[in-house]
């Protein structure tokens, strides 16, 4: 069984790979629930969402966020009636939040989530981190920002300072990351090139699941989301500078520390693999434009960590 740590649209990619790589009992991918918000009384769990819709194969791979052949016409009447529409809600899309946020009365969200799966045809598991709410804070320098407010409201413009992750400390892992975490046929622990700051530090954050990673004795690889000194998307290059730390691959496995047995680095950073200590480190095509490119990342992390089995 493989464990596979993923955020949103970073995550799912790999997730995506390993998916079709995997026979789906094999693989279960626990998603981050730091970027969850309420917003117009509905629930939203973006990366649970983005995970969702790209194990699909519903993703809109232009727009890079939401489902395929989406329209708008909640939010242009929203945008009539004076409404909030900072935060786009394509029509189809709104289903899935009508559709949480009615169960999660009744329903857990693992519970929710795992039909949804079922329902989109996906075989593999997917697990929220969590059950409980876990809200990610951003210190900036225009003070405390709600992870959307900042992300998508502000655009990640704010000088960010550091994280916080409201309702961690008594945020228990889910069930399905805990299975995950104790299987007994548990073979590898994947950490997807999810953000570190914000999409991989709050699965990593709930109490127990370091404690939990350091007792079973499988290799914990990472995929680094840094190619090239830039991110792929996202304002992970720029969380990096605005923390004082090199846009660098050390920089990336520094972040994780000795929790790492294994580093994959894109081929542009080749140059750069002598100077990473700690984890073996592997070279490879990491920028995943296509399915074939997510497949063949996914085959390359799953041998690679099968040399690091002891
Ligand atoms: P979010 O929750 O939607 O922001 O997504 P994640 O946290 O899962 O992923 C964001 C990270 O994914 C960014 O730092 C990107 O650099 C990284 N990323 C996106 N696509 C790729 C890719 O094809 N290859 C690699 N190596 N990283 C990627
Ligand atoms: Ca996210």
């Amino acid at each position: 069984m493989i464990l596979a740590l993923a955020g949103g649209v970073g995550g799912a990619k790999l997730a995506q790979g390993l998916a079709m790589v995997l026979p789906s009992e094999k693989l279960t991918v626990v998603v981050n629930t730091g970027d969850d918000f309420e917003h117009l009384g509905l629930s939203i769990s973006p990366d649970l969402d983005t995970v969702l819709y790209t194990l699909a194969g519903l993703n809109d791979t232009a727009r890079g966020w939401g489902l395929a052949g989406e329209t708008w016409a909640f939010m242009d009447a929203m945008e009539r009636l004076g409404g909030e529409t900072w935060f786009r809600l394509g029509d189809k899309d709104l289903a899935t939040h009508v559709e949480r946020t009615r169960r999660l009365k009744t329903e857990s969200l693992s519970t929710v989530i795992d039909d949804f799966r079922k329902r989109l045809g996906i075989g593999c598991r997917i697990a929220p981190m969590s059950d409980d709410p876990v809200r990610t804070v951003v210190q900036t320098q225009q003070g405390r920002l709600p992870f959307q407010d900042y992300f998508v409201r502000l655009q990640c413009a704010p000088e960010v300072r550091g994280f916080e992750f409201s309702g961690i400390a008594s945020a228990k892992p889910s069930a399905g990351f805990i299975a995950a975490l104790d299987a007994p046929d548990l073979e590898a622990v994947i950490i997807c090139p999810s953000n570190p700051f914000v999409s991989v530090s709050p699965i990593l954050g709930l109490p127990g699941v370091k404690e939990r990673l350091a007792k079973r004795k499988v290799p914990i690889v990472a995929v680094s989301p840094i190619i090239g000194g830039e991110a792929v998307k996202g304002p992970a290059a720029k969380m990096f500078k605005e923390l004082g730390l090199a846009v660098t691959q050390e920089s990336v496995a520094g972040f994780y520390g000795d929790l790492l047995d294994g580093f994959v680095i894109d081929e542009r950073d080749a140059n750069s693999a002598a100077r990473i200590t700690g984890p073996r480190v592997k070279v490879a095509q990491t920028l995943m434009r296509d399915t074939e490119a997510k497949a063949a990342l996914a085959r390359q992390v799953l041998d690679f960590s099968g040399t690091l089995r002891s």
